[in-house]
């Protein structure tokens, strides 16, 4: 048996070509594989992960395989171009590539000194992307886990703006209870994210929207002028720039007016949305978003890469700088704006920016550009196909998803899911869309077809309710 945690070179080249060989054959079996829709690994298997008591070594191929069996019965398959989903993509090649590259060196980004090359590529990435999305020169930024812990970067940040004692005294440094705006539509991390921050989640206001999704300006001004009556303190206003169930984008010059007004934190959560600043005709529904203090964009929704990668933007890095300050003996000496570990929630922390800087730079703006329209344009197929066959799209969106209402109501809408996840070749949802259910369909993936979309389509006509 070969040394499973530090192979020799010659064993080690032996098991990853396998690996490598099988994975292929996974992904050439999972365009024609019925979609597992339940999600649900074999008994089998569940029995012999559960009586795995790690009492001695098994054979690190066998294991692999194994797992690997589990993964492929036990997995809504996000890689698969049917696929409708929530925006989890299909992961581009470049990015795959990334990981195997960020693998074998492991860097260390947490602190310049020791990955300058790795930080250097991150930051480069961050600040493209700002310039992109229309933010000012002298931009940054982090890369995160995701769109949450980005959104929870940017609360710190509102907070210790409004309030330079915070970080300090916490939230008692404040001459009233905080309080954040977020619509009703808006990602509810914001719940946990108020929670984690000591301002509590009866902080969150939940503005109401206009109908269509979006958040309705006047409400916005009228509940904060009421708070500020109270002696409460705002301290951001958060718009979503591409709702995670229907693809609303607030109206974000009226909101960041707003908040310019009353000198409150203006940030926009883009975490799916912000791919739209790849695409020169598509970038004008996020007008506004350069007026931002800061920005959430997912890389690992409509950018595709693999999971875990957001990005956090900022016009103002000099606050993530004082809200994340810390000095330790052991940590080498560090250089101003550049050390992640000081500018970010994470400390040690891995290369996921490469993911995004490998499939941008083998693609360009452009390549991405054609991603993103490609979708919009087979969304926009799929509510055509079905409102000939009398359903009614809802969401007016400038994105890549459409809510739909059957012909007989909303009732019905999860008669229509349940009959496609049944069927296994498709995966949609049901979203809340102004209160009512609907049928939520999102091109994911890159590799999704017309084709793939017509039969869908043809399949929903066909369901007997
Ligand atoms: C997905 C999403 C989030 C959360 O992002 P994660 O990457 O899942 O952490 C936040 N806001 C919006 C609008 C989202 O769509």
């Amino acid at each position: 048996m070969i040394d499973p945690l530090f192979p020799d070179h010659a064993a080690l080249m032996s098991v990853e070509n396998e690996l490598t060989q099988r994975l292929n054959a996974v992904r050439r079996a999972s365009a024609s594989r019925k979609l597992a829709v339940t999600g649900l690994p074999s008994a089998a298997w569940l029995q012999e992960l559960r009586t795995t008591r790690f009492d001695g070594p098994r054979e690190l191929q066998v294991l692999m395989d194994w797992v690997i069996d589990g993964l492929e019965s036990g997995t809504v398959h996000m890689t698969h171009p049917g696929y409708l989903g929530l925006f989890n993509p299909a992961p581009t090649f470049a990015a795959e590539c990334a990981d195997r590259i960020a693998a074998a060196f492991n860097p260390q980004i947490c602190v310049y000194s020791h990955a300058p090359a790795a930080v250097e590529i991150e930051l480069h990435v961050i600040r493209e992307i700002a310039l992109r999305a229309g933010l000012p020169e002298g931009s940054g930024g982090h890369f995160t886990s995701g769109g949450a812990e980005a959104n929870h970067a940017a609360t710190l940040c509102a907070l210790q703006a409004n309030c330079p004692d915070y970080g300090e005294r916490g939230v008692s440094a404040f001459a009233g209870p905080p309080t954040v705006y977020v619509s009703k539509e808006s990602h509810l991390a914001w719940l946990k994210i108020a929670h984690a921050t000591g301002i509590g989640r009866n902080a969150v206001r939940l503005i109401a929207t206009d109908g269509h999704g979006r958040m309705n300006p006047r409400a916005l001004q009228e509940t904060v002028a009421a708070d500020i009556g109270e002696g409460c303190v705002p301290v951001m206003i958060a718009a979503t720039a591409g709702t995670t169930n229907a693809g609303m984008i607030d109206p974000l010059t009226p909101c960041g007016e707003l908040a310019r007004r009353h000198s409150v934190w203006f940030h926009v959560d883009a975490a799916w949305g912000g791919a739209l600043v790849a695409s020169v005709v598509h970038r004008k529904a996020l007008e506004g978003i350069e007026c931002a203090d800061s920005v959430t964009i997912d890389a690992h929704k409509w950018f595709a890469t693999t999971m875990g990668a957001g990005m956090f933007l900022t016009t103002r890095p000099e606050v993530p700088a004082e809200v994340f300050r810390v000095y330790t003996s052991y940590m080498p000496a560090g250089e101003a704006g550049k050390d992640f570990y000081v500018n970010s929630i994470q400390w040690s922390r891995r290369f996921v920016g490469l993911r995004l800087f490998l499939a941008l730079g083998a693609a360009g703006w452009d390549g991405f550009a054609g991603h993103v329209a490609r979708s919009i344009r087979l969304t926009g197929r799929l509510a055509q196909h079905l409102q000939h066959h009398g359903w009614s799209l809802v969401n007016d969106s400038p994105m890549a998803v459409a809510c739909l209402v059957p012909p007989q109501g909303h009732e019905v809408v999860r008669r229509y899911i349940d009959a496609v996840l049944e069927d296994g070749r498709y995966w949609v949802s049901e979203a809340i869309f102004e209160g009512q259910p609907v049928l939520r369909a999102c091109v994911t993936n890159g590799r999704t077809s017309e084709r793939d979309i017509d039969l869908l389509a043809e399949f929903l006509a066909s369901v007997q309710v």
